[in-house]
């Protein structure tokens, strides 16, 4: 059975040119970058390399770039370094319902510290309103935590103008972009954002490897604590073989990013025209324009998001059902209910998530599985009132 990968957002396989580049540094160059001989400053210089790289993708410096293990690290970094160094009278945090897990239970746990949380909500896009950040982003607030892009739905988050907005209260403003790099231009200076998370898995780097950009001048407690790497602010003999995968992954994102977007929104767009013109009853989830253009977020009425994923798997085709995270757990999306849709059509909603390994032919196998599948299991439903004819306004 030749399979099909649509869950890019939930990971991505390491490009053969990101292992080409990291496999010396397994075997050959397996020095200590704070070693003094030359094996230790082999390896040094990769890890230098890297940084540069990964500051270039972003438009940072490289001293600004902090190697950590992974997306929720770099969260966890910056939310708790960030409040760690707040923790007089500013005990403040704005941040929004439809941020990713990894940023929700650090404030969750900020709570449990003393800190007063604020969830901004979204519009039926699923998208934060400056308007409303400008409502609560206080002289008191210690941090704001919004999203670049939604990994669910897609939908682009307006960090720039809620970013100009705390910077001009001084309030420091971190974005969660792990979704968003590499699919969509990212720039700190731009954005004016003062903290940014990243992943290596979300972009062809291995699993277990990420970044946080630090801007210059911002204090941010470390998370763990040892020796005097990453400028003491993250302890720990660094991942070597992993940064130098994370480096190359960004030149390669950097170099390929105009192409892969034009490609992968036209793979996307083939994918949600066939759905929607071949299907009855199926709505977008997310902003039509306003999104990642790898992702598409859809509402199939009727049907139970979880049997056409499995049924999908069964055909070879991954997809996922609400958040990675969340899927397993029959609980609907955080997402989905804080964009105003109910729980029963956030169960027959699914995530395609494109990357660049999706053809034509795969959109065009899964389409067509998916009009044979939502056929078979609406024919089944107890949730459709008349399952033959598509138009037939649903129950609520
Ligand atoms: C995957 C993801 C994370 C977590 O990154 P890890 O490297 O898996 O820890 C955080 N935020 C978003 C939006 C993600 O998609």
């Amino acid at each position: 059975m030749s399979r099909i990968f649509l869950d890019y957002n939930a990971t991505t396989p390491v490009h053969p040119a990101v292992l080409e580049e990291m496999l010396p540094y397994l075997h050959d160059i397996f020095g200590n970058p704070s070693s003094i001989h030359w094996f230790g400053q082999e390896a040094r210089q990769a890890v230098d390399r890297a940084r540069q790289q990964v500051a270039d993708l972003i438009g940072a410096e490289p001293p600004e770039i902090v190697f950590t293990s992974g997306g929720t690290e770099s969260i966890n970094h910056a939310i708790r370094g960030t409040a760690e160094m707040n923790s007089g009278n500013s005990r403040r945090i704005v941040t929004s319902l439809i941020e990713h897990r990894a940023v929700l239970s650090t404030c969750e746990f900020l709570k449990s510290k003393d800190f007063q949380v604020i969830h901004l909500p979204v519009d039926e896009y699923g998208a934060v309103s400056p308007e409303s950040a400008a409502d609560v982003i206080t002289d008191d607030t210690a941090l704001t935590t919004i999203m670049l892009a939604n990994n669910e739905v897609g939908t682009i988050q307006p960090v720039q103008e809620i970013a100009g907005i705390a910077r001009e209260r001084g309030i420091v403003m971190h974005t969660d972009a792990v979704q968003a790099m590499g699919k969509i231009p990212v720039d700190v200076q731009q954005l004016g954002v003062d903290l940014l998370s990243l992943s290596g898995h979300k972009v062809y780097a291995p699993k277990g490897i990420g970044a946080l950009y630090i801007r210059r001048g911002v204090k941010v407690a470390p998370l763990i604590y040892g020796g005097h790497h990453e400028r003491t602010r993250r302890a720990g003999t660094e991942n070597v073989p992993a940064i130098v995968g994370l480096g190359k992954a960004c030149e390669l994102a950097r170099k390929e990013l105009d192409n892969g977007i034009t490609r992968l929104a036209a793979l996307r767009d083939r994918l949600e025209e066939g759905i929607l013109s071949h299907i009855p009853d199926v709505q977008l989830n997310g902003h039509p324009e306003n999104r990642l253009p790898n992702t598409l977020n859809v509402n199939f009425s009727s049907i139970e998001g979880e049997s056409l994923l499995m049924n999908l798997d069964l055909l070879g085709i991954a997809v996922s059902a609400g958040s990675a995270c969340t899927s397993g757990a029959s609980e609907p999306s955080h997402v989905l209910t804080a964009m105003g849709i109910s729980p029963e059509q956030s169960q027959g909603s699914i995530r395609f998530s494109l990357g660049l390994g999706t053809t034509e032919a795969d959109v065009d196998a899964t389409v067509k599985a998916l009009i044979e599948i939502v056929g078979r299991l609406r024919e089944l439903s107890p949730l459709s009132t008349n399952p033959k004819s598509g138009n037939q306004p649903s129950e609520e």
